[in-house]
């Protein structure tokens, strides 16, 4: 059997009071119709990033309404996970694509790990490209296999996208962020869009008291008499760490005593985040306004709480982008934001609402200036930032959505045939 999460109980009921009541409703009202459904989830890591973030919250918390959830992790070794992060990056328009070394021992750990999975699911949820080969190299087991694509997709390299395609036949649906992610020629004929969304309840967002976040902050190093602007995000080139340094430096040089927070996690399947940390420290050192934290010296989630709820500004200068779960984390605390336009950060920041969207280092300097100036303004953003993310962007909505697929899968339509490409489908004739 692969890693098995161990995740803990969690009352759905307490999200009463804090997200929308007609989520909460239909999410009960489903719930009762799939009850004792048996799900697995399955993903690369327990930690770091925001896929393992999502699975934390929302496995648990179904499992309060009657569902049988799971979460396990798939093995693999370095080997493997540089393969992986080869091909991340490439389905995200990387140009490196995969030699034929890294596609061997891509389909030598997708068969080791499929030998692992037990019969006896309803669903198999499969997250990202590093276990989407299972159903396809280990048998459908009797599950209904879906494939949540939480990454950036549109524009894949097409070399390692034509190695992931025929993997994906054997998929009964598929659930992308947004539209625009869906690639070419997409062989799964039954697509959900979905966006993920943050916990309010867990210590990341969970309302910290100004003083306590204080103090934290405070420990761990931060001024807390300076002004300061934070990103937090994995060390990851999409991230722009590197941009993020250089907009600050401008916007320094007009607000001396600012302060920048790097915080970012190092994940067990992100071996290239090493090398970007390093880079970073590179850009940085003998720099004491300057602090660079980490998951490895303890830097975990009430810490990031503090930094959200107590930061000035929140940067996220993405250059590519899944969804930005860290952005929706900070509009909850009512802080503003200065991010990217990548990805599904925009439905997180519709216009006027939450911050300032950059598409530069120059316009992500000009934004950060422009709301440490307007303290009222930024703070008015952040409130409406607050209340959009209550509306479409809890927890309680992700399971909706989880449970309408499903609902769907299981009453309404009858599944597509296994293994046929969207081409060759019905449907698809224009
Ligand atoms: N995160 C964290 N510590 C860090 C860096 C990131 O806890 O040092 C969390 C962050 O709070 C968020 C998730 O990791 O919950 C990142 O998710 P996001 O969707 O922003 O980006 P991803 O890493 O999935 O590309």
């Amino acid at each position: 059997m692969l890693d098995l999460v161990d995740l803990g109980k969690r009352s759905f009921s307490a999200y009463r009071g804090i997200a929308p009541d007609e989520q909460l409703d239909e999410v009960l009202q489903l719930a009762e119709r799939l009850r004792g459904a048996r799900v697995l989830h399955l993903n690369a890591t327990p930690y770091g990033g925001g896929v393992s973030e999502s699975l934390r919250s929302g496995v648990a918390l179904i499992n309060d309404l009657g569902l049988v959830n799971e979460w396990q992790i798939i093995r693999g070794d370095q080997a493997f996970f540089q393969v992986t992060k080869r091909l991340h990056n490439a389905l995200q328009g990387a140009s490196q694509g995969l030699s034929e070394s890294d596609k061997a021992t891509y389909l030598a750990h997708s068969q080791l790990n499929a030998s692992q999975i037990a019969e006896g699911y309803d669903f198999i949820v499969v997250h990202d490209p590093q276990p989407a080969a299972l159903p396809m190299v280990g048998g459908l087991k009797g599950a209904r296999w879906v494939w949540r694509c939480h990454i950036d997709t549109s524009n894949p390299n097409p070399e390692a996208w034509e190695f992931l395609r025929p993997f994906l036949t054997a998929y009964d649906a598929a659930i992308f962020t947004l539209p625009e992610f869906i690639p070419p020629r997409f062989p799964i004929s039954r697509i959900s869009i979905q966006s993920p969304a943050i916990d309010p309840l867990s210590p990341k967002n969970l309302p910290l008291p100004v003083d306590l976040a204080r103090l934290i902050l405070e420990w761990i190093g931060v001024r807390m008499d300076l002004p300061l602007v934070t990103q937090i995000s994995r060390f990851d080139p999409w991230k722009d760490p590197l941009g993020v340094i250089a907009a600050y430096r401008r916007v320094r040089a007009h607000i001396p005593n600012l302060q920048l927070a790097l915080v970012g996690s190092l994940a067990m399947d992100d071996p290239e985040g090493w090398d970007i940390y390093r880079e970073i420290r590179d850009a940085t050192t003998g720099d004491n306004l300057i602090h660079i934290f980490t998951n490895l010296v303890g830097v975990g989630n009430i810490e990031v709480n503090a930094f959200q709820s107590l930061s000035n500004v929140i940067i996220q200068k993405s250059i590519r982008e899944g969804f930005g779960l860290v952005v929706s984390e900070a509009l909850w605390k009512g802080t503003p934001v200065v991010a990217g336009r990548a990805g599904g950060i925009p439905i997180q920041m519709p216009e006027g609402t939450g911050g300032i969207l950059v598409d530069s280092v120059e316009e992500c300097a000009e934004a950060v200036l422009h709301l440490l100036r307007h303290p009222k303004e930024a703070h008015s953003l952040g409130e409406q930032g607050r209340e959009h993310v209550r509306r479409h962007f809890l927890m309680p909505r992700v399971l909706r959505d989880y449970l309408r697929l499903m609902d769907k899968m299981v009453h309404e339509q009858p599944l597509a045939p296994r293994g046929l490409a969207l081409a060759e489908h019905p449907s698809a004739s224009p």
